[in-house]
């Protein structure tokens, strides 16, 4: 592929990826100085597209960004009006009391939004000041300088061959040049992982943690909707089995938004995520206020864990990671909107600064500066042993020392220093033969459904005849290792049932990948107990269609 001719366009600032991270670069970027040349490339048919959130955002990164927020129409509709805790039994629960919760855990001042809609809104605000927003264009390769600095991307690369190859329909796309590249791709990025890995940036670092977050948006009976409340709930069903825990929150329009997150260093491979999510919706307290309304959109997508001492470095020559492709999320708060944004700000300060010297292609170490000692780092450090103490101790430890944790660390010290996470997530996963299999209840229709009746509640579309995106280092390996030692869990991490090990009377065992299923969760390039699956993107436009997620 390297070896192709393409036509190379030449900007200041190329920036992959139109979430919050990239969206504030850019306009932090034409805000500093209205000459630059920036260009945001997303692989969504349209922006928002692949954004899956929740969200309950904290304005803190808007405020910083663009304070005047509320007269540019910021689709920032619902505050938040009431928190609620919950732990769940099985047929019960007990509600945790806000009192006794540090305050960086207060909802109050922040707001439930649909991310899909609020970053929307960003673009619209980035083109006013001139950046061109490039959607449907998946950056599918980096390109590198003579002095191995990343100098652009190659987008737009759209019909190739099932194998690979170029054909009669191939175009080709093109490079985009950069002084310097921003990759914002969320989390698990593909071209941040190549250069996490080339460059080392993990190296010294803890390693990176991921949960799986699962979303359906609800319309429920109007009686039952209280637009503005928030809950959280931990405990029930996952108890020992895994970390996690759910989110419902009430948005406009008797809209709720109810997700499930569970945390990717499981260890019984015969854990089904998706089902967990499911039967979490019969807990009678939850199936009170779905009975009667209809879910109208699923989707996935995994959400970084890791916290402070999970961050690689995020800089090389010509190129800086910003937001959840650094992993940014405040894990208690279940919130990393609002640290993507700063990211983007500060990346957008220190690249003008370079530009501005006469410097391109080298490293950006003042946003890197900035990000650790800033307000990121302070808004992680506070937080960054909660979820290792859960991991390693279980839920019950993690809400009374990762609790008193959060307390002390406020108060400016921490009597635990720095709990390291161990092993990655895909090590975690213990062989199957050392766990039971777990029994899961039929979905019924109405409260819970299969995966690929929910799938097509996510407008996923992948065109077919391209090359499958999910790449086997090794293509025995499924059936050869992962399914005699660990029953090969990708049938059940994956929320889209892309996986699939056929039996049939008869013939050989055959491992099947419905690409055209896939969400873009990138659950696989994380969870493969043999890290043998490689998440690549497919072309432009491919994927899920959001409505306002
Ligand atoms: C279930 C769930 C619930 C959450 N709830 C909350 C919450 O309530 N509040 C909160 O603040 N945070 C929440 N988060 C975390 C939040 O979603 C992330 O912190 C945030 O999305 C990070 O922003 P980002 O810009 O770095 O990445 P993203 O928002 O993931 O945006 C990345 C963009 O880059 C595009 N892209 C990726 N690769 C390429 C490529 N190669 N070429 C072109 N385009 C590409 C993607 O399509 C996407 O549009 C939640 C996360 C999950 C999964």
């Amino acid at each position: 592929m390297s070896e192709i001719e393409r036509e190379a366009m030449e900007y200041d600032v190329v920036i992959v990826g139109a979430g919050p991270a990239g969206l504030s670069a850019a306009i932090r970027l034409k805000q500093l100085d209205s000459e630059l040349n920036v260009v945001v490339l997303e692989k969504g048919s349209e922006v928002g597209a692949h954004i899956l959130s929740g969200a309950v955002l904290d304005p803190c990164g808007l405020d910083a960004l663009m304070p005047d927020w509320k007269e540019k129409g910021a689709p920032l509709n619902t505050p938040v009006k009431q928190d609620n805790f919950y732990m769940l039994g099985e047929a019960g629960e007990i509600r945790v009391p806000n009192f006794p919760m540090p305050p960086l855990m207060n909802n109050h001042g922040n707001y439930i939004v649909s991310m899909g809609n609020v970053c929307r809104w960003m673009a619209e605000q980035a083109e006013e000041l001139g950046v061109e927003i490039f959607p449907g264009m998946a950056c599918s390769e980096l390109v590198y300088g003579d002095n191995g600095e990343v100098k652009g991307v190659v987008a737009g690369v759209f019909g190739l061959e099932e194998d690979g190859s170029f054909g009669p329909n191939t175009e080709p796309g093109m490079e985009l040049h950069g002084k310097y590249v921003f990759l914002s791709e969320g989390v698990r990025g593909s071209l941040a992982k190549e250069v996490i890995a080339k460059y080392n940036l993990q190296d010294g670092k803890e390693p990176q943690k991921f949960g799986l977050g699962m979303k359906e948006i609800w319309e429920v009976d109007p009686a039952k909707h209280n637009e503005g409340e928030v809950t959280h709930t931990m405990g029930w069903p996952l108890g020992s089995n895994a970390g996690g825990g759910s989110f419902i929150y009430h948005l406009e329009n008797n809209q709720v938004f109810v997700g499930f997150v569970v945390h990717l260093n499981y260890k019984n491979p015969h854990l089904f995520p998706y089902m967990e999510f499911q039967r979490f919706k019969h807990h009678p307290k939850i199936a009170d206020l779905l009975e009667g309304g209809k879910r109208v959109a699923y989707g996935a997508r995994a959400i970084s864990e890791g916290g402070y001492q999970s961050m690689p470095k995020m800089v090389a020559p010509g190129v800086a990671l910003l937001g959840c492709s650094v992993g940014m999320v405040n894990v208690p708060r279940i919130k990393g909107n609002h640290n993507a944004m700063l990211s983007g700000k500060a990346a957008a300060e220190a690249a003008f600064g370079a530009i501005k010297a006469d410097r391109s292609g080298d490293e950006l170490s003042d946003y890197e500066i900035d990000v650790r000692s800033g307000e990121i780092g302070k808004d992680l450090k506070k937080v960054r042993n909660v979820k290792p103490i859960w991991s390693k101790w279980g839920l019950t430890a993690s809400l009374m020392l990762g609790g008193l944790d959060m307390w002390t660390n406020t108060l400016g010290f921490s009597l635990f220093g720095t709990v390291k996470h161990g092993k990655n997530d895909a090590e975690a996963t213990e062989e199957a033969s050392k766990h039971k299999p777990i029994d899961y209840p039929k979905p019924d229709g109405k409260l819970s459904f299969d995966r690929l009746t929910n799938v097509s509640f996510s407008m996923t579309n992948h065109e077919e005849s391209q090359p499958c995106h999910l790449r086997l280092a090794d293509e025995n390996v499924p059936l050869a290792v992962n399914l005699p030692k660990f029953a090969e869990p990708a049938q059940r991490y994956c929320p889209a049932g892309v996986y699939e090990v056929v039996e049939e009377e008869g013939k050989d065992t055959r491992f099947v990948m419905n690409f055209q299923n896939c969400v873009h969760c990138k659950t696989c390039d994380i969870k493969d107990p043999s890290q043998n699956i490689t998440w690549v993107t497919p072309q432009g436009g491919d994927g899920p269609n959001y409505p306002n997620m």
